[in-house]
């Protein structure tokens, strides 16, 4: 593989571009939206910088990897010659559907394509394309150049030969990749979600506050950060939606979603990026203070 599309510049798109960059792919970063493919180039400087400042990688390295990325708000550029797509665009289904369908008729007959999402079917997303054997999930971890997992989704009809290729990619780019299979919340986000929300319940019957909670998980279970910053960090929304796939697709009621984090969601307490949820978030502040509403 050499060619590399990128489909959505935001969080996960751009540091999926970075990683493959890095290692001397040819990336092309798409979006629908020109801005974000700058915010996501600016992102990409800055976290080289980090690197370079750290000594990991030297100023030629970063010059090649800005040089591997090339951007385009069309399918023109990038998607005709692609060995591989992946689709981290906005965690919608309708959008991933028509995103899927687009790409089966527009990428070369070989190209793997894989989604990055947290939560959505793979078997779904494969069944609006006609090759199905070359559908996978590759769920990178947020932020993607520092964190090494990727959780491989094989679905229905993923074919031996696209897992052994996406697997061996991976681990090219030196992520450690481990295949699972497509069920709701594929592994990572069933135990991690019914954790989350179990910390929010626990939150919701008083049985301890926002701090008491967090400490309890990182200073007892080595967690480097606890379940309610977590859930913060990831965002309210996202948690609610994945624990609704979970609790729909396994029709199971103790994936229930805690009725405090829909409230919190329907008030727009999104976490760190609507500035408030379990903790409260100024700009340019790395203090950790619980929000008024939980203090
Ligand atoms: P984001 O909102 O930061 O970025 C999504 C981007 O997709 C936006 O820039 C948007 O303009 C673009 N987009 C939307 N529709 C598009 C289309 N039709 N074509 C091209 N671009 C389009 O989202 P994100 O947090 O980067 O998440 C992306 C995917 O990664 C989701 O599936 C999400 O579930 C998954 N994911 C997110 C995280 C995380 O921590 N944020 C972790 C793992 C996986």
């Amino acid at each position: 593989m050499k060619n590399i599309a990128v489909i959505g510049a935001g969080t996960m798109g751009n540091g999926i571009a970075h990683v493959f960059a890095q290692q001397g792919y040819a990336v092309t970063l798409i979006d629908v939206d020109e801005q974000r493919l700058q915010q996501a180039l600016q992102t990409i400087h800055k976290n080289l910088d980090r690197q370079l400042s750290k000594g990991t990688i030297t100023a030629d390295e970063k010059q090649a990897t800005i040089a591997n990325i090339d951007t385009a708000v069309n399918w023109e550029k990038g998607i005709p010659v692609a060995d591989l797509v992946i689709e981290a665009a906005t965690e919608r289904e309708g959008t991933k559907l028509d995103i899927f369908e687009a790409l089966d008729a527009a990428a070369p007959e070989h190209c793997i394509l894989a989604s990055n999402t947290s939560s959505i079917s793979i078997t779904k997303i494969a069944s609006v394309t006609k090759r199905a054997d070359k559908v996978i999930g590759m769920h990178f971890m947020n932020p993607v150049p520092v964190m090494k997992l990727v959780e491989i989704i094989n679905g229905y009809g993923t074919s031996k030969q696209t897992t052994a290729s996406i697997v061996q990619l991976s681990e090219a780019i030196n992520k450690v990749p481990c295949v699972v299979n497509d069920y709701p919340g594929f592994v990572a986000n069933r135990i991690l979600m019914p954790m989350i929300n179990e910390a929010i319940y626990t939150l919701f019957e008083g049985v301890a506050g926002v701090h008491e909670i967090d400490t309890v998980m990182k200073l007892g279970m080595a967690h480097p950060m606890g379940p309610l910053q977590l859930a913060d960090f990831i965002g309210l929304d996202v948690c609610l939606s994945i624990l609704r796939i979970l609790h729909e697709g396994f029709g199971n009621p103790k994936y229930a979603p805690c009725p405090l984090l829909v409230n919190m969601v329907t008030a727009g307490h999104l976490g760190a990026k609507s500035g408030n949820g379990f903790y409260a978030y100024t700009p340019g502040s790395k203090e950790l203070v619980v929000s008024p509403m939980f203090a």
